[in-house]
């Protein structure tokens, strides 16, 4: 049934692998030592003889980009790989990636165990590499695979447990000498238990699931008086998130200025432990990194060994092999660091500390798994680090930051990536056409960025995001670009919460400029002329398209086009700044000359831009490129029209992505007596209706509670845009809804001159 016949082959460009660390790899059979292993709890640590089992044929039992990067190792490493797939991702990146792809059916199951374990039996299949997420820090799941056979790649089992229980892990790292955040973790779980252990901690406290990870099912609880609603919402949100045992919590001293640095380390069967340098993730929203970095900036060479080092010791303290993750808490105010929790498998940010080791971690994995040593001492591991500089990953994710970072999903329109070099990688799973799914995690891909030093790599990072070009759902690149333009995070002057402290110079609308407008509109002509008179057959196409000269100047008639900024946030100034329409003139003055005026209702006189060349490429019916030469400078821009909404216009120039409304010139609304009512809310995105918080017929006032939603495992509260009243609610519990979906109906204002 199954055929050999085909090497994996849709391993796509961006994939391609970073410097191997094949090259520096010594032979199986040498021993390598490491010094700082206080520690030896596990059972080969004695044993002097190398036993290899050579890796063959791989279950990888993950989706998307995680599933792509470890098929690349494993294609690179000469290993036959299957990969899985569900009824949404059958048509997705990673399923086509490898020569075998396995159905699984519903979006959930690929946190079906038993049923994955059953088919890489049937298949015959030696190893599985659970990727992050999902099964993989599972001990269940470790030890199904052992059970059956399969070589599980990652951490014993046993290991695997111990580390999973956030409490569990702290007592053994108490025990280890590691120091651990002051807290209760215990088995007492009444409210009033834990109220009075919250009591003795002193507040704020942080409240955290046993079982918790990526963020979910955690509280900041400021006072006494929030306390009980804070528990019951870290409650739902972690049983929701993991299941049975997800309520189990524990009370942490909640640090005020923290940084999150964490150490990789790697583990071999024989005791050998290694660190590979530290990464600090504390830029977060929601918990959640979205930006890591190694080294760590202003960290001192003391701290930052004394952290290798007892992240070593955490790691032999359970007997770990494989990669796995120490995470510490750093407060920034006293100098102190703490564990955190141990994550007992690769990393989404593992590429950061590839880059700047010159590291394959997955082919570490892979020859640990087989029974291989260490490949590098941590000496030369240091020295690496030294040559190699500074490397940053940024996670692009399909989310809307101006929107408190909510989770976006849909169509990739249009998907331009930067290039990619020695020093620019990217991790993907979706390319131009795919459809982000809400069923999974909203992140797009990894740009990972390599410098001489850190500034460098900063600067190297924006520019890449430069090249990004996103269009069908909202993403957090415009919100990265602004990131690394931030003085205070040039400076390193970093910290969890650091996108809250900076939040109006990180989210500060970026004005649309005239050049802008004139551009979306001679795109926009361009488009038109090229649909109403095809270039004629038998003339040479140019490599992307047609080339429009605009041809002869056909007539002088002017083209007027109207343009609105698209609202890129709540709050009520902006659905104001959106409502500025903006009008722009066409004249065509010539070949490829055209004269373009620009008015908007804030200034005066309109901008002129007189007999500018302008050469455009219609590459589809809904994109098109244009090289203006405005009277100062040559602006290059995309525009690229969304095809399901013709309105919808987003326009890439110089870096930046702005969206545009078509609509309606001023005049052709006024005579259609067009007014929209701001008499609804509607939802931001997909989700399920968990209640709602109002009934009909009632009085709000602006910022009340009015729906609570979930999408993506998360809880959201939807709240009133203004003072009204309630004629209807649209949706009841458990009700699912596309965004967009009207689930509040205000009454309508009386007007005022109907009531005089
Ligand atoms: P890190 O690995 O840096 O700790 P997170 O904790 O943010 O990062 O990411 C791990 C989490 O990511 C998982 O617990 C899971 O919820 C989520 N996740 C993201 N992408 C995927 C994916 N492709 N497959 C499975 N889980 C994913
Ligand atoms: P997860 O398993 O979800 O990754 P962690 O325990 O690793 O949970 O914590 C995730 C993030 O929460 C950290 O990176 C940090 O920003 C914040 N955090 C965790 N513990 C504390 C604490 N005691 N005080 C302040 N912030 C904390
Ligand atoms: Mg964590």
């Amino acid at each position: 049934m199954r055929s050999l016949k085909h090497v994996p082959h849709r391993l796509r460009a961006p994939l391609r692998p970073v410097a191997s660390a094949a090259r520096a790899l010594p032979a199986t059979t040498t021993t390598t030592t490491t010094s700082s292993a206080p520690i030896m709890t596990h059972a080969a640590c004695s044993s002097g003889t190398t036993v290899v089992n050579p890796i063959t044929s791989l279950l990888i039992a993950n989706r998307g980009e995680i599933a792509l990067r470890i098929a690349r190792t494993a294609a690179a490493m000469g290993i036959r790989t299957t990969t899985l797939y569900t009824d949404v991702d059958a048509g997705s990146q990673h399923a086509k990636c490898s020569p075998h792809a396995l159905a699984l059916g519903p979006p959930s199951a690929y946190l079906d165990g038993p049923r994955i374990v059953a088919l890489a039996k049937q298949h015959g299949i030696q190893a599985l590499h659970p990727g992050y997420g999902f099964l993989s820090e599972n001990p269940t799941f470790a030890k199904a695979c052992e059970d059956a056979g399969i070589v599980f790649v990652g951490p014993p089992a046993r290991a695997m447990a111990e580390m999973g229980d956030k409490a569990r892990s702290k007592e053994i790292m108490t025990a280890a000498g590691v120091p651990c955040v002051p807290g209760y973790h215990g088995p007492e779980q009444t409210l009033a238990q834990l109220q009075a252990r919250a009591a003795d901690i002193k507040y704020p406290v942080l409240l955290k699931s046993v079982k918790g990870g990526g963020g979910k099912g955690m509280r900041i609880v400021k006072t006494a008086g929030e306390f009980e609603a804070q528990l019951k919402s870290a409650r739902a949100e972690a049983r929701a998130s993991f299941g049975e045992g997800g309520e189990v919590m524990l009370v942490e001293k909640y640090i005020e200025r923290p940084r999150h640095v964490e150490v990789q380390v790697f583990a071999d069967r024989y005791g050998n432990c290694v660190a590979l340098g530290e990464r600090d993730c504390s830029v977060q929203r929601r918990h959640q990194k979205i930006l890591e970095e190694s080294p760590a900036p202003l960290l001192d060479d003391a701290t930052r060994k004394d952290l290798w080092d007892k992240a070593k010791t955490a790691a032999l303290a359970v007997g770990y092999v494989g990669a796995g993750t120490v995470e510490f808490i750093l407060d920034k105010d006293t100098g102190d660091f703490f564990f955190m929790e141990m994550n007992t498998r690769l990393q989404v940010e593992h590429p950061v500390s590839e880059m700047v080791t010159g590291t394959d971690l997955v082919e570490w994995q892979f020859r640990v798994a087989a029974g291989e040593r260490l490949p590098l001492t941590q000496d030369e591991i240091e020295e690496r680090i030294l040559e190699r500089g500074a490397a940053i990953e940024a996670r692009i994710y399909a989310e809307n930051p101006a929107k408190g970072f909510f989770p976006d999903s849909g169509k990739l329109v249009h998907l331009a990536t930067p290039a990619i070099s020695d020093d620019i990688r990217i991790d993907a799973g979706f390319v131009e056409g795919d459809t982000v799914s809400e069923a999974y995690d909203g992140m797009i891909a990894k740009l990972i960025v390599r410098g001489k030093d850190r500034e460098t790599a900063i600067r190297r990072m924006e520019l890449a995001l430069h090249e990004y070009e996103v269009v069908g759902l909202s993403t957090n690149i415009e919100f990265l670009k602004r990131l690394c333009r931030s003085p205070a995070f040039i400076a390193g002057d970093v910290e969890t919460g650091f996108i809250d402290k900076w939040r109006d110079e990180l989210l500060c609308p970026q004005p649309a400029t005239n050049e802008m407008f004139a551009q979306a509109a001679l795109g926009l002509l361009a488009a038109e002329i090229n649909a109403a008179s095809p270039q004629p057959l038998g003339l040479p196409q140019p490599p992307h398209g047609q080339t429009l000269g605009f041809g002869e100047a056909r007539s002088q008639a002017e083209r007027k086009f109207a343009f609105s900024v698209d609202d890129v946030s709540n709050s009520n100034e902006a659905v104001e700044e959106a409502s500025k329409t903006v009008e722009v003139s066409v004249t065509q003055m010539g070949t490829s000359l055209f004269s373009v005026s620009v008015s908007s209702a804030e200034s005066e006189t309109p901008q002129v831009f007189e007999n500018i060349v302008c050469e455009t490429a219609v590459s589809s019916p809904t994109k098109t490129t244009l090289t203006t030469f405005f009277p100062l400078a040559r602006v290059e821009s995309t525009l690229v029209r969304d095809p399901t909404r013709d309105d919808k216009l987003t326009l890439f120039q110089l870096g930046h992505k702005t969206e545009l409304h078509l609509v309606a010139p001023g005049w052709f609304e006024q005579a259609q007596g067009l007014k929209e009512a701001a008499a609804s809310v509607v939802a931001p995105m997909p989700c399920k209706i968990l209640r709602n918080e109002v009934s009909e017929g009632q009085e709000v006032v602006k910022g009340a509670p009015l729906v609570v939603i979930e999408s993506m495992k998360m809880e959201t509260v939807i709240r009133s845009p203004q003072n009204g009243v309630i004629k209807k609610l649209a949706h009841k519990e458990g009700d699912i809804c596309k965004a967009g979906t009207v689930l509040v109906l205000f009454k309508e204002e009386e007007h005022s001159d109907s009531s005089t």
